[in-house]
């Protein structure tokens, strides 16, 4: 073994080390916020709207690609941009952080003609 690769294992040695440290640490804070969050009264910040966003695109045909199919060559397609509402609250004493998808019927409203 060189010195060169002597001192990589001693690297390695020390990095796992340390990711063992840092993981207990993250389990151990995990487990305090956890048990904070659980005996919080919760108090929610303003609700903001945080949509989830699925780029459109493209899938080019067969042609573009260079695939000879004949009549069973594809043809291209757009993929549309799909919009998911949703929407985030945290709570400004804990930092619980919810989000939710569901909304729910507001007060009735008239409706006129035309
Ligand atoms: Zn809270």
């Amino acid at each position: 073994m060189t010195t060169k690769t002597i001192q990589a294992y001693e690297n390695l040695e020390l990095a796992a080390r340390s990711l063992d440290v840092a993981s207990a640490h993250f389990k151990k804070c995990r487990t305090v916020l956890d048990t904070i969050q659980a005996n919080c009264v919760h108090v929610w910040n303003k609700s903001e709207y945080t949509p989830k966003i699925e780029k459109g695109y493209y899938i080019p045909s067969d042609k573009e690609r260079g695939i000879e199919m004949g009549v069973d060559s594809q043809p291209g397609t757009h993929v549309p941009e799909e919009i998911t509402p949703k929407w985030t609250r945290r709570c400004g004493i804990c930092g619980k952080v919810e989000e939710t998808t569901k909304t729910q019927e507001g007060p009735r409203q008239p409706k006129f003609k035309g």
